[in-house]
């Protein structure tokens, strides 16, 4: 059959090694890349083309961390991330509703918004969580309602391994947050798949403490993790909770944390390095969102350009949690936090020399303070450069890495033939600067193109909507993390 769109004239950035191929045509048939040429020796044959030169081909982006569908009204948030060139992402939030949405084929708007790639359902916690057998009967629950994986955010070491257990067993990848009385090797070992956020808190770099196992046995003795309520929780109790956690925390955790700072030991790292490469465990470190929880007052924050994007009451809760944080942290607090999120943003450049495989991510949709649907990837891949990865590194981490995560690299992850028509064309060449990820100057969706203008629009349009929106249709949603 014809095309129904070509690329000509562009240069394709392969993911595995950064080299570019100069000069091609991208032939797109039903939303997938049908054929590559010598731009020379492809013509119209009745396509529309697009004349391309000057730009860049790489993959569409893919949010490995995100929470979009947990917004009352998604659309938004999906279009602004369309609008950044994503075209693909992770929820990492799920409820069964959201779940009997999906089966039923109602769940994603019909245009402009990226592929959802996996979803979890209902977060394991304290709340539904609290024994093996609650968790193990809860895994199984949401294996009958078709999850894609497990996600676990707090539970004792009990329960964090009979739900693993259990998840392993239905062969449902389970992963999240690591509890810092769980051992991170063990965790490894017994197949966590993932863990997000690089923790969060301390819980990864214990594992780099040279005193992890008194200062895991102290964790062990703080207060079961919460949320402690039993019954319904109160929405805006939890979205206080999970937009900025470390106002919940335990004063005497940041005693914790100080001494694990000041136990840190790079032959450890290595040594915990290792242990995720041979166990294949993958992290997301989400570093724009760690940098908000360690530094939630920043007034860079409160300064963005994009908040313009976000509707009115989650801006005022944004503020007021940075109000809260600037009041109620004493000076000590804040400069462990700080101390903490330097840690984390270390581990990302030896993690990755010493093979550890890793996501893009930004946690944005879900109410995270200061976190954006869009602009929050770009953020994240803005953090990874200063933390000292290569411009190949970020953009494996938003392409191919993710498609071998997801085990779908025959149609994900490079410009090839066979791949599913998700691109990002750049206006700048994207393997000398990370910088120039940002450049975007059209975005393929399932083979639709968006111009630059295109992309113009569906973003001021969002700007509109958001301005527009009564307060009742921006309520904060169920909650993530
Ligand atoms: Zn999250």
């Amino acid at each position: 059959m014809n095309a129904d769109l070509v690329l000509h004239g562009v240069t394709i950035v392969d993911t595995r090694d950064g080299s570019l191929a100069p000069d091609m045509a991208i032939v797109i048939e039903n939303g997938t890349i049908a054929n590559i040429a010598a731009a020379s020796s492809i013509g119209a044959n009745g396509a529309a083309v697009i004349d391309a030169r000057g730009t860049f081909a790489v993959p569409g982006y893919n949010d490995a961390h995100a929470h979009p569908l947990n917004e009352p009204d998604p659309q938004d948030g999906l279009t602004l991330m369309l609008a950044n060139g994503i075209t693909g992402f992770r929820q990492m939030s799920g409820t069964p509703a959201l779940l009997e949405a999906r089966r039923e084929g109602r769940l994603m708007p019909a245009a402009d918004a990226p592929e959802l790639l996996e979803m979890c359902g209902e977060i394991l916690t304290g709340a539904n969580a609290r024994s093996a057998e609650m968790a193990v009967a809860e895994v199984r629950a949401q294996h009958a309602q078709g999850v894609d994986f497990i996600k676990i955010i707090d539970a004792t070491p009990e329960v964090f391994f009979a739900a693993l257990e259990e998840s392993t067993r239905l062969k449902l990848p389970y992963l999240g947050h690591l509890p810092p009385t769980v051992d991170v090797r063990k965790a490894a070992q017994a197949g966590l798949r993932s863990i997000e956020h690089l923790g969060p808190k301390d819980s990864v770099l214990l594992g780099c403490s040279t005193d992890e196992t008194a200062l895991r046995a102290e964790a062990r003795k703080q207060p079961a993790p919460g949320p402690r309520i039993s019954g319904p929780i109160p929405v805006n109790v939890i979205m206080r909770a999970i937009a900025s956690p470390l106002l919940a925390t335990d004063p005497t955790e940041f005693i914790r944390y100080a001494r694990v700072l000041d136990t840190y030991s790079d032959e450890r790292m290595r040594d915990l390095a290792a242990h995720f490469v041979a166990a294949g465990t993958w992290h997301c470190p989400t570093l724009t969102r760690v940098r908000t929880m360690a530094l939630a007052d920043d007034q860079g924050y409160r300064s963005d350009t994009n908040l313009r994007y976000v509707p009115l009451p989650l801006r005022q809760m944004w503020e007021d949690i940075a109000q809260q944080f600037s009041q109620r942290l004493p000076a000590a607090a804040r400069e462990t936090l700080a101390r903490l999120f330097a840690a984390l943003a270390k581990l990302v450049q030896p993690f990755k020399v010493s093979g550890v495989r890793m996501l893009a991510g930004s946690d944005s949709g879900g109410a995270a303070a200061w976190c954006i649907p869009g602009p929050g990837l770009h953020q994240e891949f803005d953090q990874l450069e200063a933390a000292g990865l290569s411009p190949l590194d970020v953009l494996q981490m938003t392409t191919s890495n993710v498609a071998a995560f997801l085990g779908r690299e025959s149609t994900m992850g490079s410009v090839a033939p066979g791949k599913n028509a998700n691109l990002v064309l750049l206006s700048a060449n994207p393997m000398t600067s990370v910088q120039n990820l940002h450049k975007i100057s059209a975005v393929v969706r399932a083979g639709k193109h968006y111009s630059a203008a295109d992309l113009d629009a569906l973003k001021s349009r969002t700007e509109h909507r958001v301005a527009s929106a009564l307060p009742s249709s921006t309520a904060v949603g169920p909650p993530c993390c």
